[in-house]
């Protein structure tokens, strides 16, 4: 008898799918999901294909399905989406297959909920509280116990009094829905007449189908979300999934309540944060077509749409969307692959598009919709300059005389102001002020910031800590130490000098005790709990605060000059992001920028509002150096814990390179973090035209050189966004 085998590939770091021998009778399929032996365990795996013609020697080495899990099969185009991802970025197959198969197995069955319901005559003895509950069961609907006891103020008790006497009846309720169907009519806006072009084109986009790729592109507070909400509601009423993807999704509170404001209803949500529990039921209703919105990281690009017809990419110049370790791909990027393998639109929004966005909008290879002005009349905010040359703060001081009498004016008007510093703690640096030393990490070549705080000094490298020291290690001399520059601790400590009076909060990442915490402190600051909110890139992000009208940005030039290619992009784009805060409201903002180089194009575009100069000059330069998009970039990254091993291997990598007069090898070179977490790291720069197959060149570069020994560790980056 013949035996049929398929090729399953399993979510570990191998490329290659394995054969298996299907057991009879059971019925199977590409994209099953199955549980296979895998050496001596057992694992999930999906089937991608048939193999018609096994190889007879390995025949009967093969070993046998365990079963089929009783899942909806992924989708030929979501196999074929993790193949592509896989071809492109270099990362294992297998890896790629696990981002998708997230789902949290292995939970056992779902807790039962159980409802109550009148059954019987009312009980022998009434008392205020049973007559509550009879009350409100009057009306015949049956609800859960928790829901019926809260709503009629009773305990539990009462309930299970009640059931024990036969007046109410207890039965199993079906599980609780992730997601409800949104409303696509529910609060349609009445769109102003620069709004209503782009609404329009987006719906008849969406109506069509197909792929497409638009750029939403305006100002903020032009009223993007709302237009694209047009298009989510086309797509609802279609009957298709959407994605609407968020670079920080924690941070969306505000984005759910406008969601539900428009369409009635909470969209689904997908993030590194939710429960096992709720990651396994959003896993299997997405795949089960139950949920017709989902708000989502970078990582539910790879959930199993039944039917997915949209993917919206909030934010899409965001470098968050860039995932750095394991696979390392760009969710915007993989977003137009997604919709361009199972055909249908994505739209990419922003205030500040990336280079590459508004490179491809431009030679017409995607749609563009520009919205110019905020909704309203409301205008941008005013910038002016502070030039720290001449009129800079006195020593150990950070915030200029006329950046405090601008805040200090802001506050006497019962407005709010917000001071940007894109520095975490204290101070970046503490040194011996009698012998001149640094104090460093251990593992890595970075020096210890004080976060004074939670009283430790602290490697935002690797995460090592120590209280701070009470002698200096190098020569012992005692309070000595020195704190060099500032951070949003010290920062807020000047500022409680300056503006006794004002309500201060911190805002950074490392002091955030959880999501809820961080929701309820942004919900303050809109509330206009605070005066001045002083704040790392954490708030730089998509909140409203009406009351909010004056920025200061500390160090407008911390991003600039760091040997990375995108450094001014990203400043233009992080300070107009954070500028763009004030005055959404009553359009009365202003911005101030402390720098030191008021004429670098960066600062000039921010003062003169002339997003055109910027992107001008950034596209004449990267086009003259041919960096991306005009060219194409990948990095090598070797580490080793030592030194030599690393620089070892790079170089005997460099000698392996396939001979093309096309592609430019630069390094292997210290990478400019040279140690981390004791790791030595090198790096090798790949540069090569627009138009060129890197991901085959390196495949095949990989293929012919020696594979990494020991210790020694390679990562492949196709398109980096760090270069440190
Ligand atoms: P963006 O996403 O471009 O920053 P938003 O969509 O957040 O802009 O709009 C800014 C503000 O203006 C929001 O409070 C939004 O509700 C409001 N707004 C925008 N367009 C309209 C409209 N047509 N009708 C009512 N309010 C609008
Ligand atoms: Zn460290």
């Amino acid at each position: 008898m013949n035996t049929r085998v398929v090729d399953v590939l399993v979510p570990v770091a191998l490329d290659t799918a394995y054969s298996y021998r299907v057991p009879a009778g059971l019925e199977l399929a590409p994209g099953d999901l199955v549980a296979v032996p895998l050496g001596a365990r057992e694992t999930l795996g999906v089937v991608w294909a048939e193999n018609p013609n096994p190889n007879p020697r390995l025949h009967n080495r093969l070993k046998d399905i365990d079963e089929k899990l009783d899942v909806p099969p992924l989708k030929p185009e979501l196999r074929q989406f993790v193949d592509w991802v896989s071809g492109y970025t270099l990362a294992a197959r297998g890896m790629v297959l696990r981002m998708a198969l997230r789902m949290g197995e292995h939970l056992g069955p779902a807790r039962e909920r159980i409802g109550v319901r009148l059954a019987g005559p009312p009980p022998q003895r009434m008392t205020v509280a049973r007559a509550r509950v009879l009350a409100l069961f009057r009306d015949g609907l049956t609800r859960a116990k928790g829901d019926a006891a809260r709503e009629a103020g009773v305990s539990a008790g009462v309930i299970d009094g009640l059931i024990d006497e036969g007046t109410l009846e207890t039965l199993v309720l079906p599980p609780e829905k992730v997601a409800r169907t949104p409303d696509p009519d529910f609060a349609k806006p009445d769109f102003a007449l620069g709004q209503l072009a782009a609404a329009d084109a987006l719906r008849t986009t969406v109506d069509q189908g197909g792929y497409s790729v638009t750029l939403l592109d305006g100002v903020t507070g032009s009223g993007k979300t709302e237009v694209y909400f047009e298009a989510v509601a086309e797509n609802i009423r279609r009957g298709h999934q959407t994605l609407i993807l968020m670079p920080e999704i924690a941070l969306t509170a505000q984005f759910l309540d406008r969601f539900s404001a428009r369409f009635g209803v909470r969209p689904a949500e997908w993030h590194s944060q939710l429960s096992p529990r709720t990651r396994q039921r959003t896993w299997g209703a997405v795949a089960g077509n139950e949920v017709p919105v989902i708000v989502g990281a970078r990582s539910a690009l790879f959930l199993p749409y039944a039917d997915l017809g949209l993917v919206i990419v909030d934010e899409e110049h965001d470098p968050a969307y860039k995932q750095e370790d394991g696979a390392h791909y760009h969710a915007r990027d993989m977003a137009v692959v997604r919709g361009s393998i199972a055909k249908f639109p994505v739209v990419l929004a922003s205030a500040t598009p990336s280079v590459e966005s508004e490179v491809n909008a431009r030679r017409g290879r995607y749609r563009h919709l520009h919205l110019p002005e905020r909704f309203g009349g409301a205008h941008l905010p005013q910038v002016e300059a502070i030039d720290m040359r001449r009129e800079g703060p006195p020593r150990g001081r950070f915030i200029a005389p006329r950046l405090a009498e601008a805040v200090q004016i802001t506050l006497e008007r019962g407005e709010q102001a917000l001071l940007f510093l894109n520095r975490r703690g204290y101070a970046p640096l503490t040194l011996c002020r009698a012998c001149g030393f640094r104090l460093q990490c251990p593992n890595c070549d970075a020096w210890l910031v004080d976060h004074r705080f939670r009283k430790r000094l602290v490697c935002h490298h690797c995460g090592f800590s120590m209280p701070p020291p009470v002698e200096c290690p190098n020569c012992h001399a005692t309070e000595s130490f020195a704190a060099v520059g500032p951070g949003v601790e010290r920062l807020e400590q000047e500022a409680a000098e300056l503006f006794p009076q004002a309500r201060i909060l911190v805002l950074s990442s490392d002091l955030i005790e959880s999501v809820e915490r961080l929701r309820s402190e942004l919900d303050d600051v809109a509330q206009g709990r605070f005066d001045l909110v002083i704040g790392t890139q954490l708030v730089a992000k998509g909140h409203h605060f009406p009351k909010l009208n004056l920025v200061g940005i500390v160090d407008a030039d911390l991003g600039l000059g760091n040997g990375d290619p995108r450094a001014a992009e990203r400043t233009f784009q992080l300070l107009h992001q954070v500028v763009g805060r004030a005055g959404r409201e009553e359009g009365r903002g202003v911005g101030y920028l402390q720098t030191h180089q008021p004429e670098h194009p960066v600062m000039r575009a921010l003062i003169s509002g002339d997003r055109e100069a910027f992107y001008k000059n950034e596209i004449e330069q990267r086009e003259r150096t041919g960096y991306p998009p005009f060219g194409r970039l990948a990095s090598l990254v070797i580490s080793a814990n030592e030194r030599h091993g690393a620089e070892a291997y790079g170089r005997s990598l460099v000698s392996h390179a396939p001979k093309d007069e096309q592609v430019r090898i630069l390094g292997p070179a210290e990478a400019p973090i040279a140690v981390v977490r004791g790791r030595h790291r090198f790096r090798i720069l790949v540069k090569a035209p627009r138009a060129f197959d890197l991901s085959t060149f390196l495949r095949d570069w990989l293929a012919r050189a020696p594979k990494p020994k020991g210790n020694v560790q390679l990562a492949v980056d196709v398109d980096p966004m760090s270069f440190l």
